[in-house]
């Protein structure tokens, strides 16, 4: 389950920090790597600030698992990717910004984009990753 932030809520409580870690399944779709899967769910150490602004700004990390068929050899390979999380919510969104309604923060968006970023092109055997970084 994917929370929201109640952004309305603590800022009348004057809690403008909080954590939130949990846990979501990955959409099967985001992934283009042939034979390959997600071998876990993603797994999200996220903290936020709320600012006088109603801004919102959610930092952490998310990390997940991927096994399949390694991309040069076919043989089973396995990768377990921590990637860092940043996003920045606002009302009224700008450049880069996710936007909000309702007082709060829908965090999905969000996380496909993060989950995106952080998927590697193919996924690599132990013995090809160690033969590729050789030859760098
Ligand atoms: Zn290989």
């Amino acid at each position: 389950m994917i929370p929201r932030i109640d952004v309305r809520g603590c800022s009348a409580r004057k809690n403008f920090t909080g954590k939130l870690d949990f846990s979501f399944d990955a959409d099967e779709n985001w992934l283009d790597i042939p034979y390959v899967e997600f071998a876990s769910s993603v797994k999200a150490a996220l903290a936020y600030e709320i600012f006088s602004d109603e801004k919102a700004e959610v930092t952490g990390t998310v990390s997940f698992a991927l096994k399949g068929l390694c991309s040069r050899c076919l043989a089973t390979a396995e990768e377990e990717i921590v990637f860092p999380a940043e996003g920045v919510f606002s009302p009224s969104p700008e450049d880069e910004e996710y936007g909000y309604a309702n007082g709060y923060v829908d965090l999905r968006e969000f996380l496909r984009d993060t989950v995106l970023f952080a998927l590697p092109q193919r996924l690599l055997c132990k013995a090809c990753a160690e033969d590729e970084t050789e030859n760098e």
